[in-house]
């Protein structure tokens, strides 16, 4: 991930290149929360994604016209600071669904981050590292433990696959309700 702007209209719009080797061109996203992502295979050089990225100014201006960045700031600025009040307690409740929905410990995993991010609400490293996002603790009960088992399940499997999805579901029947729901929640 990489964090970057552009000066559109005298203001300075933040975005984010994100490099995958799957990426065969390159992409641009303008989110309905003003986060703007541009898509790149992983060789593509910068300077290039940044023309790119000027060629379609008007085109993201456009796109951007309704966004209150003020408000958005702002939201950030709280979300920053409820994070380091709540840090603590949201680790302590993660922790316990963990022990709770790996009872028998059939996964096993190294460490456990509790980070602020953006967009993405956890996530499972090669090295079996666990990362949630903090407000996935204060998520409704059946919604945190979907994220949390999903994140364990990709333990055993790192893509999603179709066994993974197999195996998620033989935990939680239900799961293709809960990401429907998940989708109203914005990280
Ligand atoms: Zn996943």
């Amino acid at each position: 991930m990489n964090k970057s702007e552009i000066i559109i209209k005298e203001k300075s719009i933040p975005y984010e290149i994100r490099r995958k080797k799957g990426n065969r061109h390159l992409r641009l996203t303008v989110h309905s929360d003003g986060r703007f992502v541009v898509s790149a295979p992983r060789w593509y050089p910068l300077y290039r994604i940044r023309r790119f990225i000027e060629n379609k100014s008007s085109w993201i201006a456009d796109k951007i016209q309704n966004v209150d960045f003020d408000k958005l700031e702002k939201k950030r600025k709280f979300i920053g600071a409820e994070y380091k009040k709540r840090k603590k307690e949201a680790r302590q409740i993660i922790e316990n669904s963990i022990n709770i929905l790996n009872n028998n410990s059939q996964f096993s995993f190294n460490r456990i981050a509790i980070r602020n991010q953006k967009s993405c609400w956890g996530s499972c490293s090669r090295k079996k590292n666990l990362n949630f996002n903090w407000q996935v603790a204060f998520l409704p009960e059946e919604l945190k433990n979907y994220i949390i088992i999903h994140e364990l399940c990709h333990l055993e499997e790192l893509s999603h696959s179709q066994k993974f999805w197999k195996l998620v579901e033989s935990l939680v029947p239900e799961y293709k309700q809960l990401r429907k729901k998940l989708k109203n929640h914005s990280v």
